[in-house]
Order: C-alpha cells, then sequence, then structure tokens
C-alpha cells in the first residue's frame, strides 16, 4: 500500500471548472478503493466549504510566516480523506482562477504558491499531521512549484505530475517570482524560467520524478511545436519520464440505466427509452418535436480549444441539411451572441442554453443522437465517452484523447464491429461537415446505427482501468526512487 497525497485546485462536487475536477475525485476514489492510502488536498474556497459536508480543523501550521489550516472531511461517503487548505486568501466565491470581470485573481500566483508551499510542509512531515506520503501526485500549473520545491529536499517522497491542460501554465513575470521569495536556485532555463518569466507549470515538467498528461496521444503531441506551447523540447527531452494515462469516467454518474436527471431511463438492451430523452430535449429547447430528425449537440467551454469557431463556420451549410442542433455552454462572449444568433434566425431548428447546468447535460448526452467535438487540441476529453455511454454518437476531431477513444466509422471498422463513433483529421469546418454527412447517412440506415450504438455503449471507460496504470507508475516510481 502506497500513501500518496493528491494535490489539485479543483475537485468534484466541491469546485468543479472543467474536466481536472473530475479526475481529481474519481481517481482518487477508484485507488481508495483499491486499498491505496491517498489523501486530497485542495484550497478551502468559499465554495467548497458550502459542499465538503462534515469538517474538522486537524492541524495548524506556518508556510513563510503565514498561518494556514487544514479542515479534514472525507471525498463521498466512504472515500478518501479529504484535506481542505484554509487561508484567507482562498475565501474568495465563485471561479478559482477567474474573477468576476472575467481577467485572473490578481493574487493567483500568490494563492497557488501557498497551495504548493503548503503541500510541501505536509509532505515532509512538518504540518503537525501524523502522516507523510510516499508520493506526491500534483496536477496541472497550480501544482507545478511542489516537485520543484521537494526537489530542493532530502529525503523527500517521489514526484509526479500529471498535465491534463498545457494551454494553462500559470506564467507571471520575474517579480513575482522574487515576491513569493522562491529560492534563486530555481531560476534558470533548466527551472522555472521561461522566457523570462516564472512557470509554475515548468516547476511540475523539470523536476518530478514522472510526468504523465491524460492520454497517450496527447504524450506524443505534446512534443510537437503544434501541441507544446513552447515546452516541446523539455518534453520530448524527458520522454522516458513522459506517459499518457486515459482518465476514465464516473460510470456510477453516468449511467443510462440509472440516471435520476432523464425522461427515461435505458441500457444497450433496451434503447427504446432514449426517444423520450429526445422528445424531452426537443421540447427543453424549443425545438418541434420530430422523433426522425437527426440530433445534434455540443456541451462544453465556449473557447476556440472546441473548435467553437469550425461549428460556427459550419453552421450554414449544415442548416442545408434537416437536422436540429442543441448548445449547451458558456464562455467567450463572441461565441455566446454567435450561437444566440443562429437560434434566432433558425428557431426550429436551433436551440441554445448559455450557463453551466450539469442535469441538462446528462438530458443531452441521452437525448441526442450524435455529440459534436471538433477540437483543436483536447488532452483527453469526457464528454465523447459519456456520449458513448448513452449511445449518442460522437463527431471528433482525432486529436489527443479523442483519437484514443472513439473508434472512427470506417467501412472496416464498421464491418469490424468496433467503430463506435467519427473522427476528422483537419481543423477546418470543410472536414467536420464531411464527418457530419458520414453521420447522417449511417443514420438512415437504422440497423448500422443501432449496432454502433451498442459498440460504444458496450466499452469500458471505467476509473478501474485507469486506476491501474496509475499505480503500475507510482510503484515504478518508488521502485526508481
Ligand atoms: P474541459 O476540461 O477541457 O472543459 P472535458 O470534456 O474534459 O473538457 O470536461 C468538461 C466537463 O465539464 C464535462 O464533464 C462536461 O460535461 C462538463 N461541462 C462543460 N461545460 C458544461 C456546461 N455548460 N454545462 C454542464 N456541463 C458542462
Amino acid at each position: 500500500m502506497a500513501r500518496i497525497l493528491f494535490v489539485a485546485s479543483e475537485v468534484y462536487p466541491l469546485l468543479k471548472t472543467g474536466g481536472l475536477a473530475d479526475v481529481s475525485y474519481s481517481l482518487p476514489l477508484a485507488l481508495h478503493g483499491l486499498g491505496e492510502d491517498v489523501r486530497v488536498l485542495m484550497p478551502a474556497y468559499r465554495d467548497a466549504l458550502a459542499k465538503a459536508g462534515e469538517l474538522r480543523r486537524v492541524a495548524e501550521f506556518a508556510v513563510r510566516g503565514q498561518i494556514v489550516g487544514v479542515l479534514e472531511g472525507r471525498l463521498g461517503p466512504d472515500g478518501p480523506v479529504l484535506w481542505l487548505l484554509q487561508h484567507a486568501c482562498y475565501d474568495h466565491p465563485g471561479n478559482p482562477y477567474l474573477a468576476p470581470d472575467g481577467k485572473p485573481w490578481p493574487d493567483s500566483a500568490e494563492r497557488f504558491a501557498l497551495l504548493c508551499r503548503a503541500a510541501v510542509e505536509l509532505a515532509q512531515g512538518r504540518a503537525n499531521l501524523a502522516w507523510s506520503p510516499d508520493i506526491v501526485h500534483g496536477n496541472d500549473w497550480q501544482t507545478g512549484l511542489v516537485p520543484a520545491l521537494l526537489s530542493l529536499e532530502q529525503p523527500r517522497p517521489a514526484t509526479v505530475f500529471t498535465v491534463h491542460n498545457l494551454a494553462y501554465q500559470g506564467v507571471f513575470p520575474y517579480e513575482t517570482f522574487q515576491g513569493l521569495g522562491l529560492p534563486q536556485s530555481l531560476w534558470s532555463l533548466d527551472g522555472l524560467e521561461f522566457h523570462g518569466q516564472l512557470s509554475f507549470m515548468k516547476g511540475g515538467l523539470v523536476y518530478s520524478d514522472r510526468i504523465t498528461t491524460v492520454s497517450p496521444n496527447y504524450a506524443r503531441e505534446i512534443q510537437t511545436a503544434e501541441f507544446g506551447c513552447g515546452l516541446e523540447g523539455l518534453l520530448s527531452r524527458r520522454r522516458d519520464r513522459l506517459s499518457g494515462i486515459v482518465n476514465g469516467i464516473d460510470e456510477a454518474d453516468w449511467n443510462p440505466a440509472a440516471d435520476p436527471s432523464l425522461a427515461a431511463v435505458y441500457d444497450a438492451g433496451q434503447l427504446d427509452g432514449k426517444a423520450a430523452n429526445k422528445r424531452a430535449m426537443q421540447e427543453r429547447f424549443g425545438l418541434p418535436v420530430e422523433p426522425e430528425i437527426p440530433l445534434l449537440c455540443f456541451i462544453g467551454r465556449l473557447v476556440q480549444q472546441k473548435g467553437v469557431d469550425l461549428l460556427l463556420q459550419a453552421m450554414g451549410p449544415l442548416l442545408q441539411n434537416s437536422v436540429q442542433l442543441a448548445f449547451l455552454g458558456s464562455g467567450d462572449p463572441v461565441y455566446e451572441q454567435a450561437l444566440l444568433y443562429w437560434a434566432r434566425r433558425e428557431p426550429q431548428r436551433v436551440g441554445v442554453v448559455l450557463g453551466y447546468n450539469e442535469a441538462l447535460a446528462h438530458q443531452m448526452e441521452a437525448g441526442a443522437d450524435m455529440f459534436l467535438m471538433p477540437s483543436r487540441f483536447e488532452p483527453c476529453g469526457l464528454n465523447q465517452m459519456y456520449s458513448q455511454r448513452y449511445g449518442t454518437l460522437p463527431i471528433v476531431r482525432a486529436v489527443g484523447g479523442l483519437a484514443d477513444t472513439v473508434v472512427d466509422a470506417t467501412p472496416e471498422a464498421l464491418a469490424a464491429g468496433r467503430a463506435s463513433g467519427f473522427a476528422f483529421a483537419e481543423a477546418s469546418a470543410q472536414s467536420l461537415l464531411e464527418a457530419i454527412q458520414r453521420g447522417l447517412a449511417l443514420y438512415r440506415d437504422k440497423s448500422a446505427w443501432t449496432a454502433v450504438q451498442r459498440t460504444g455503449m458496450s466499452r469500458d471507460f471505467s476509473w478501474r482501468g485507469s486506476a491501474d496504470h496509475y499505480l503500475d507508475l507510482y510503484r515504478q516510481c518508488l521502485s526508481e526512487h
């Protein structure tokens, strides 16, 4: 049994802005289920405290002269120990990265440096807690200083750092490096310096014993200039330390046979229930209730990463087909307005809900026929896995984890019974439209369509498999440490 300290800036259901929160809940839960002693550390944001259930203050210690507290609870009723790091700087409501004006909180570097430093104190047994880890597993730039600071300690636990999205790197001016009082020995091009600035992300990439990312394909891609965000050189130098492990999905939460948000439950053997969900979804989006018309949907952040611009470019030609489209998301106001424009112009064909709505996301996965995910890059992606589980065929760009988790319906894959969706290579509206056309053609062949639905629904996207891979990695890491 290994003792693992899992550190993250967001953990479902306490606080979630994206896939990182899902992983930071599901992976520790799965590891705990496998008998590992895993403990999760995150900041005690105001909104997280409200959702954390029963907590008790178990420790208090000083970090660079500032007193922080540790509130202990559980992640889920029988889940692993949850530690919330308490300090006045985390007492913001809402999004932990962006202030209400959409700009990063001005004290982001200080808040996440404090999280990292507190994690180091905890890891080194200096936090007045009778526990210290064999492995510290950090996630994304907010935890990047953990391996960097631990590299200066001896002895120290092994470090694993997971990149969920390389596009967000936590880069700050040199003055921030000075203001944080970080050791000068960390300032070099082989350290935290990135083009004269401080990079939290580099802390994780340079100093951790192992780097992982959330799909094997993304692990390869980030070693190239197209996806490496300027860090491809470093990543390819460390490629023997870098691996990709696909995220699982929470199969209890995302189960069409027992989903309380649905109009009707169903499973691969009995797909009839999907029709009632489609009807409910058409009603919800103000679209005509027509069972036969293909209903395509999109759920996600409305940002360039997700290829929303490609979808918007494809909209005109797409609407020359008999289709209905439903969108759920929020993000860039330009994309929000563009989608609202289409909903006003084609109210019988296009429905848009702006905002974040978990229950509606479930209803859409169940009610739609196809799910659109034309991402420019996608470290892993979750929705394409939810879609397959709900018998909704994903149409994805073959990048990152999308390429690893969707089997394109080529004639060969269809004949072999392996196809589970549609994938296209080029980031263009034209390629997206061609993939949608393939989807619409297959949709007209009901028995072929149902076969692909069943293939997707029977695939194993459980966390069990992914957690086993992480355990292997931890073991290797410990044996080399
Ligand atoms: P990312 O982490 O890049 O945003 P992922 O596909 O990995 O993308 O995970 C996004 C998660 O957030 C999924 O669980 C998705 O269903 C959910 N999500 C995103 N936007 C919304 C929204 N507007 N309403 C409900 N759920 C959403």
